[in-house]
């Protein structure tokens, strides 16, 4: 058996995956030895290994939908990036890549573009994630540099969660947590964010903000370490600056309790538990992420953050500090190299000295002078024709955008377009002049680097199928054809590895901690077995926490506090648009699903898009749990399934960001969010959007499960997700088919025994495709979507022969009285479902998330479902 070290390829936690192969198969389980995650996944990661076919993969290079040739393909690009460049100047090419590229490939790409090419358009798809952050600890520290590590998280006595649903999105970071609490029950943990989510299963307090008031949050608590006398004048004396105007700007905006609760719409007594536990708890970490970044204030959300732990002295030591955790993979990485417009290389910025450096150091014949445009301004440019010719890498702006509409117009208009991806049809590549087929997780061979600065080695175990490349491969042979061909002439991964290294210790004698310059001549064989390490390394050892020399990155040494004046989001709720839309991540998705949505058990906790609200909001827009509604901005529409929770706040809605077009007729979040940015960081408003809603109410509503697939795009609604062994489809359409038999006919394209019953009086149709006593395909019709649910029909198509009293059931839709149906899948891991838990509950009578661990396994793997699991128990308790 060979056993393999790499790292998951989702979210910034980082965590590492061992596979072992033996013969044909594959099996992966967590790397016990990985210092992110001590052998944990997650749901989605323990379901890596059920991602890794073919299915739907680009192979082969293709201009205008035509296989060409990898030469064709390549001498295509050069030859009109180069035409672009000398008819309109190199500002009128850009690059738009991706926190899912590794190190080697983003140093390429951010190489060729800055250095040879001579713009800085290059930008990434972390600009929507963390560059809020990046930009509040440049000003703060002087450079992109996250103090913290996990292990301070674990370390901590207080742990402050700010507009970060760590349970869904970075879920084995949330264990860690979980587990450190259940070993010192004195840890607290604050949640603040203004839905209450699985994440609060663990809080000890849950601060449910108004959405956009971190920045008065964050200003009263400095105001509030003032008046109690808990500043540490020495450290703020010694190693800041800056600290007087911060803290009037605090006075004047959050001077007392009572005006901070007001402003943020909470509790005064709230405010005050989460003042008093923060000034008292000198181990306290802020750890914050995406409902702090997105936001046109975004920058100074993390300021006032970073300015509280700074008048406390609590940073560059064990369990303190503000500890920004990344979405994506690899968004430190791209971050290292300049993967972003408004950065040069290895945490350089434009300044005429840093631009000198790096064009000698590359010996380019030019480098960029200035900024390039961020990703919405990038969007803008095109649409405006002033950029012509656009390279796309692994990602899919026309559905993570703000914006949406615009950017397909802008694609649309675009003269040239280049997307290279592992997926052939997404809603981007249907824009693409030019595909190229790039290698994924399992073939890709490289580096990445986490949320708390770890570098750990992705490695291949699959070889490239068909004429696939590595997306470092393709940048070269571009830029060799773009005359280039020395500076490009890399072999391997290992060789842009030790410039990138090499590049971090240039003339770098402290002034940058990003420092791996110890790893410049690092051989293949010490490339290959390299041990995840955190940067800046010393001495061959890593570094686990920046700043314990109370030393920074700015030009006197000291930290700079920054002077926060609160402002309200760009857009506002008016009578038109009175919700505000917010948007995120599901526990089992990932991003547009182009992996995740492959698997069964990822897709059966939420397979359909959904938009939640609260249960008095539904009532008084006479709306109903699981009617479908049309939700409406200024910027565009989407349709979904209506989800009633009081764990959302009054007047605010929130809709996942992954659905579109290849699984859903009208749920691209993107197509509704403003495209308001962070004046600093450029960062897009994607968490707060006035929208409204109205019911939709189709002629029918229906579902079909089918072993094959079938054509619905042109139905008025649908949805498409994998079940085991079919595939789902949610329908609805604005006129009844004259005659359903008929239409079935087309729909299933298949002969067998047809099933058949027919109400018209009700509306009610259902229709059941028979083939060798195996059930092909169910279609339930009904007026509304008053139909059975999914779960007991989904569980036939696992059997090999339906018995008599399955075909007896099977038009009810319900198992016959003594069969179980599972209900909707809560523990995606062990495949457990609802009715079942809620069944054991009551009559094993388990009181405890671990009596029914002990009983039905659910939440003993990624405890992902736990806070699911809890509230099942509280539910029945409180029955
Ligand atoms: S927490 Fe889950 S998604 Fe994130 S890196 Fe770990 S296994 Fe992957």
């Amino acid at each position: 058996m060979i056993s393999i070290k790499t790292t998951c390829p989702y979210c910034g936690v980082g965590c590492g995956v061992t596979v072992a192969e033996e013969g044909e198969s594959l099996t992966m389980q967590g790397d016990k030895t990985h210092p992110a995650n001590f052998g944990r996944l997650c749901s989605k990661g323990a379901a890596l290994g059920e991602t890794l076919d073919l299915d739907g993969r680009l192979l082969y290079p293709e201009i205008n939908g035509q296989r060409v040739s990898w030469d064709s393909a390549l001498d295509t690009v050069a030859a009109r990036f180069q035409e672009t460049i000398n008819q309109y100047g190199a500002d009128a090419v850009a690059f738009y890549v991706s926190g899912q590229l590794l190190t080697e490939d983003y140093y390429v790409a951010n190489k060729l573009m800055k250095g040879f090419i001579g713009s800085a358009n290059i930008d990434t798809n972390s600009r929507l994630c963390m560059s809020s952050a990046v930009a509040a600890y440049k000003r703060a520290f002087g450079e992109d540099a996250v103090p913290c590590s996990y292990e301070d998280v674990e370390l901590a006595d207080c742990v402050v969660l700010v507009g970060s649903n760590t349970a869904w999105c970075h879920p084995v970071l949330y264990q860690r947590l979980k587990v450190a609490k259940q070993q010192r029950p004195d840890l607290k943990v604050v949640v603040i964010d203004p839905r209450r989510t699985a994440t609060c299963d663990i809080a000890d307090l849950h601060l449910p903000l108004q959405a956009g008031s971190d920045a008065i949050l964050f200003n009263g608590l400095l105001n509030y370490c003032r008046r109690e006398d808990v500043l540490d004048l020495g450290f703020i004396e010694e190693h800041t600056e800056h600290f007087t105007a911060a803290i009037r700007s605090a006075q004047e905006s959050a001077r007392s309790i009572p005006q901070v609760a007001f402003l943020c719409s909470l509790p005064e007594s709230s405010v005050a538990d989460f003042f008093r536990l923060f000034a008292q708890t000198e181990k306290t970490v802020t750890l914050f992420s995406q409902g702090v970044n997105q936001s046109s204030s975004g920058t100074d959300k993390a300021n006032s953050i970073i300015n509280c732990h700074l008048a406390t002295g609590r940073i560059g030591k064990a369990g303190m500090g503000a500890f920004s955790i990344t979405g994506q993979p690899n968004a430190m990485g791209g971050r290292e190299v300049g993967g972003l417009a408004n950065m040069l290389a290895a945490h350089t910025d434009f300044s005429p000295a840093h631009t000198e450096m790096v064009q000698r150091f590359w010996q380019s014949p030019t480098i960029a002078q200035q900024a390039g445009l961020k990703a919405v301004d990038l969007f803008n440019a095109i649409k405006d024709g002033k950029v012509k010719a656009l390279w796309i890498m692994a990602t899919n702006p026309a559905v993570s955008l703000p914006d949406a509409n615009l950017v397909r117009q802008a694609m649309t208009d675009c003269e040239f377009i280049v997307v290279s991806d592992c997926v052939k049809n997404t809603d981007t590549t249907r824009y693409a002049d030019v595909l190229l087929p790039a290698a994924t997780w399992g073939e890709k061979d490289g580096t990445v680097t986490n949320s708390e600065r770890r570098i750990s080695r992705q490695r291949a175990f699959l070889p490239l199928p068909a004429e696939v490349k590595a997306d470092w491969w393709i940048i070269s042979q571009i830029a060799q054809r773009l005359g280039f061909a020395k500076a490009f002439n890399y072999q391997s991964p290992v060789d842009i590895f030790r410039e990138h290294a090499a590049l971090s210790g240039f003339e770098n004698n402290g002034e940058r901690l990003f420092n791996i310059g110890e790893l410049a001549n690092i051989n293949n064989d010490e490339y290959q077995n390299l041990e995840p390490i955190q940067w800046p390394i010393l001495n061959g050892q890593g570094t686990v926490r920046l700043f314990t020399d109370n030393h920074y990155s700015t030009a006197s040494g000291k930290a700079q506090f920054v002077a926060i004046t609160p402002r309200l989001p760009v857009n506002l709720p008016d009578n038109r648009y009175p919700f505000v839309l917010n948007t995120g991540r599901l526990r089992d998705q990932w991003h547009t699903m182009t992996r995740t949505g492959k698997t069964a058990r990822l897709m059966e906790h939420a397979p359909e898009p959904f938009i939640t609200i609260h249960p008095q909001d539904a009532k008084a827009l006479n709306l109903i749990e699981g009617c479908l509604v049309k939700i409406s901005s200024q910027w565009g529409e989407a349709i979904v399934r209506l989800h009633c929770s009081d764990d959302q706040t009054r007047n605010t809605v929130f809709m996942p960001m992954h659905w579109n077009d290849q699984f859903a007729s009208h749920a691209g979040v993107g197509q509704l969010v403003n495209p308001a940015v962070d004046p600093i960081s450029g960062q897009p408003e994607l968490k707060h959007t006035p929208v409204c809603l109205q019911a939709y109410t189709p002629a029918w509503q229906g579902f079909v499960l089918s072993r094959a697939a079938i054509t619905v795009e042109s139905q008025d609604y649908w949805v498409m997700a994998r079940g085991r062994q079919f595939l789902r489809y949610e329908l609805a359409g604005e006129i009844v088919p004259e005659n359903w038999h008929e239409w079935i006919k087309i729909l299933f394209n298949t002969d067998g025994e047809w099933l058949e019953f027919s109400d018209r009086a009700t509306g009610r149709y259902r229709v059941a495709l028979v083939k060798n006593q195996t059930l092909q395909a169910v279609l339930f019709v009904a007026q509304s979507f008053d139909l059975p649910t999914r779960t007991w029909l989904s569980q036939l198509f696992s059997k090999q022969s339906l018995d008599d009293i399955d075909r007896i059931s099977l038009l009810t839709g319900k198992a016959a009285l003594g069969t179980e149906d599972a209900g909707e899948t809560v523990c995606a891991c062990f495949g457990v479902g609802v009715n079942t838990l809620r069944k054991a509950i009551a009559k094993q009578g388990l009181v405890s998330v671990e009596a029914i661990g002990a009983a039905l396994k659910a939440g003993t793997n990624c405890g992902s479902c736990v806070p699911e699991l809890r509230k099942l128990l509280d539910s029945r308790s409180n029955t």
